[in-house]
């Protein structure tokens, strides 16, 4: 697709309605009604390669789908539930450096104070996993990439309904005392194979096979993985995920950093809670690095272009918007040259309508 001349929007639009992106709905609706698909709780962190068969749900550090998506983890004809943190996360390591600090500040820190519950991804993913599994009845495993290659590192997995709970980890090595050499003393821990749920193997395979792909493509794959600089973040209430809707702007890692946000029972009007301010929370973590990184070289975020909002409701993403652009951060963030916020109302994947809102 030659996309040099096209406005943001006209790319989005470009895309959202190409061949490619035609035939990823069609296949994702078609093992959606097969009940083949996962739900996948993500780190937003954009080097992340998910499975694509599966409904995505990103927060940082992957904080767990919290209740505004307990519909979504009780869904019947889903195979399962991954929860997928990764070595080197942003999210876990502002963890580590608030550590006995107080956060007066609101955004990136706040989030990280109130929701990551570990400074180390391994811990991460069983905490969320187990308590995930506490909240339905689908097995869930708990995953940790490495997003320089992709490979996948099972930390357990867990399904109340059968009393299952594997971990790589023991329960007292879970609490934060612990050391990390006490959890890395081997190596990084790997949940042995027969352990492993079979349902997971197909969403497996698809990240290894992928990954593998970027790799043989690629030389400077993993360098191209070492800092996250995406031209696109996002704040969705979309649960199919971005790659599927857009394949050619997001088909390859490192290009969308996205927040989840469920917006089902919101209206314009009521827009002002804690699960909004959650999202803003988490945007200001790339917004901040954008502003604080330029002029930098190599730095996370300082190319950050474009903020994304996309709901079921015009009027929601453009309320979002308005409260957006009313934060420092944003308005400091906007007077950088070429940065611009991009609303949308996308029904069943679809953009049915864009805007630039700044
Ligand atoms: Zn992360």
């Amino acid at each position: 697709m030659d996309t040099e001349n096209l406005t943001t929007n006209q790319r989005l639009m470009a895309d959202n309605y190409s061949p490619l992106a035609a035939v990823k709905i069609e296949k994702w609706r078609q093992m959606r009604d097969e009940g083949k698909l996962f739900v996948v709780g993500a780190c937003s962190d954009a080097r992340l390669i998910l499975p694509e068969m599966a409904y995505h749900i990103r927060t940082i550090s992957a904080t767990g789908p919290r209740s505004a998506w307990h519909e979504v983890l009780n869904y019947s004809k889903v195979q399962g539930i991954v929860i997928m943190d990764h070595f080197d996360c942003g999210g876990l390591k502002a963890k580590e450096s608030i550590s006995g600090k107080e956060v007066a500040e609101e955004g990136a820190l706040e989030y990280v104070r109130d929701h990551v519950w570990a400074t180390d991804p391994v811990k991460q993913s069983i905490l969320t996993a187990s308590w995930t599994a506490s909240r339905t009845h689908l097995p869930v495993l708990a995953v940790v990439q490495d997003h320089h290659d992709g490979s996948l590192y099972i930390q357990g997995a867990f399904k109340n309904s059968d009393q299952i709970e594997y971990k790589t980890i023991p329960t007292y090595l879970l609490t934060e005392k612990e050391l990390k050499e006490d959890i890395y003393k081997n190596g990084r821990p790997q949940l042995r194979e027969e352990l492993v749920p079979s349902v997971f193997s197909p969403g497996r395979k698809e990240v290894t096979d992928r990954a593998l792909a970027l790799i043989n493509s690629s030389a400077g794959f993993a360098d191209s993985q070492s800092i996250q600089d995406p031209e696109f973040v996002s704040i969705t209430d979309e649960l199919k995920p971005a790659i599927v809707r857009f394949p050619h702007l997001f088909g390859n890692p490192n290009t969308l950093f996205q927040v989840s946000l469920s917006t089902r029972m919101l209206n314009e009007a009521d827009l002002d809670n804690k699960d909004v301010n959650d999202a803003f929370g988490q945007m200001h973590y790339p917004i901040s690095h954008c502003i604080e990184n330029q002029g930098q070289s190599f730095s996370a975020f300082q190319n950050t272009r474009v903020l994304y909002i996309e709901t079921a409701k015009m009027e929601v993403s453009r309320r979002l918007a308005t409260l957006l652009m009313r934060k420092s951060w944003v308005k400091d963030w906007l007077g950088l040259p070429g940065r611009e916020i991009v609303v949308a109302e996308i029904v069943a994947g679809r953009i049915q309508e864009i805007d630039r809102a700044a």
